[in-house]
């Protein structure tokens, strides 16, 4: 297993404060890492300014023969990648091996093709002798902070886009779930040239908190909490540096009352709970017309009952546990709140599971509604509030009436009527009878305070470089 940071071209351990890294499905202590010290942390700015000088300067099908090379050592090794990610997350091995690991290379594969085909505005005389032109060029060196739950995927849509654009960068996984990204540091450090990506490892009050103050770092890219992208705002205030944030989310749903309730059953059965519902994008805020309301909580509740997960054969999971005893204890407080009050049924679940790691059941809530909790705050767990409605106004204000504004969809026969109420979402993506399916062509990003970077997509290269204008006087 490996354990350094990579710091330029050294490979070095942390000397400060050691991270309990467990395994999720047992509870059990994996390994003991210790994080960055400031002179580190400086140290591996440094390697990203330097490399920075000839790698901002290699040409775009440069780059993208590095990130195909990249893409390729990753498939190479994906049972190893996925064996580490599947240990230090608890997810399924088959999930990690077959769901992501292939859209993490098609990640690098697709940022390989897309930095060779940039488009802009024409140049052009826009000035009588003069002409204009645009370029987009990199911004410098990023400072990168993934989350816990798909921890080499963040690292893929964090990295790809960055390197593709000409930048430079100073990685930092999330303290819970650094062992794929330690892994990833060998193989970079093989492929790519010096201080081209450099990981450090710290919890987010000591180094992440570091980073995004540095004072070298030109753009600092998150994927986290609601509160830690404000903090992130906040720091970058001082030196005014670009943010690409990507924060919470609290999908809605709504099942109209022409909706194959069986493929709605089916969709929220996988999106509602995939990764244990440790999903921004999760399928977890359902407005159920009236007319399907009783059925469709029926259905739903049967389908979530037969979910499988901490099951001894891996192969059949179908689920993990909760990332920590904190994460499932969080999840476990939400729902409790919502079964004292008399209106809210758990039709299914709501109980930890086993008495080893952080499991918990998968859970429906019915009976919700839009005030409560459960209904408004985002719980990240395996937990799906569902909540009546019979007038499709009610259903649409209730679902944009939410902090949240990441993903959302919409379940109709009626192609019209799923497009009209697309087109009334304030929600980044908004998918008609599916959830979920995201692809490296299209944008992954959100509205409102769930941020406004976008991952994936050219609309991601866009956001890891800066527009320049320049003019040439032909005298
Ligand atoms: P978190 O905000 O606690 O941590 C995310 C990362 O930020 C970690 O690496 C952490 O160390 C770092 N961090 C924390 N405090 C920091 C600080 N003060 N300064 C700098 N860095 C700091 O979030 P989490 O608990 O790891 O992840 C779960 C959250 O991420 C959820 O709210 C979820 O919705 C969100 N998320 C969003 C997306 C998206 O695409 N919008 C994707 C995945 C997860």
């Amino acid at each position: 297993m490996d354990t350094q940071m990579l710091i330029g071209s050294r490979f070095e351990a942390g000397t400060e404060t050691e991270e309990h890294i467990l395994n999720p499905k047992s509870g059990e202590t994996v390994l003991n890492l210790p994080e960055a010290s400031l002179g580190q942390i400086d140290a591996a700015v440094d390697a990203a300014e330097k490399a920075f000088v000839s790698w901002s300067q290699t040409t775009p099908g440069q780059r993208s023969a590095y990130l195909l090379k990249i893409a390729d050592a990753i498939e190479k090794d994906a049972e190893g990648f996925a064996t580490l990610e599947a240990l230090n997350c608890g997810k399924p091995i088959n999930a990690v091996l077959n769901d992501e690991i292939p859209a993490i290379v098609d990640c690098y594969r697709f940022f390989a093709g897309a930095v060779r085909n940039l488009h802009g505005p024409v140049a052009g005389e826009y000035l009588p002798g003069h002409t204009s032109m645009i370029r987009r060029d990199p911004i410098g060196i990023v400072g990168s902070i993934a989350p816990w739950n798909y921890p080499l995927m963040m690292m893929a849509w964090k990295l790809a886009p960055a390197i593709a654009g000409g930048n430079t960068v100073v990685f930092k996984p999330s303290e819970q779930t650094p062992l794929t990204a330690l892994k990833m540091a060998k193989l970079l450090a093989d492929i790519l040239p010096e201080g081209v990506v450099n990981v450090i490892l710290g919890r987010g009050e000591s180094v992440g908190n570091a980073l995004i103050n540095h004072s070298k770092i030109g753009m600092v890219s998150i994927t986290g909490d609601v509160a830690t992208g404000k903090k992130v705002l906040q720091a970058a205030a001082k030196t005014v540096k670009r943010t690409h944030l990507e924060l919470g989310g609290k999908a809605p749903v709504i099942v109209f009352d022409d909706a194959d309730i069986d493929a709605v059953v089916a969709g929220i059965r996988t999106f509602g709970y995939y990764n244990a519902g440790q999903d921004c994008t999760a399928a977890c805020r359902i407005y159920a017309d009236a007319k399907v309301y009783d059925n469709f909580v029926a259905d739903l509740t049967s389908a979530v009952s037969s979910i499988k997960f901490n099951l001894t054969d891996d192969a059949e999971n179908e689920i993990g546990p909760l990332i920590s005893k904190r994460q499932r204890d969080r999840v476990e407080s939400f729902v409790t709140r919502a079964a004292e009050h008399k209106h809210m049924q758990i039709t299914t679940g709501g109980k930890t599971s086993g008495d080893r790691g952080f499991f918990y059941a998968p859970t429906v809530v019915a009976g919700a509604t839009q005030d409560d909790e459960i209904v408004r705050r985002e719980v990240f767990g395996p937990v799906v509030s569902v909540t009546r409605f019979t007038d499709i106004a009610d259903a649409v204000t209730w679902a944009n009436d939410s902090d949240y504004g990441l993903a959302s969809s919409v379940w109709t026969k009626d192609i019209s009527r799923g497009m009209q109420t697309a087109a009334r979402l304030q929600y980044g993506c908004t998918w008609i009878n599916t959830h979920f399916m995201l692809v490296n062509e299209m944008p992954h990003g959100g509205l409102k305070q769930s941020g406004y970077g976008k991952d994936m997509s050219v609309y991601a290269l866009e956001d890891y470089t800066a527009v320049r204008h320049v003019m040439i006087n032909h005298g």
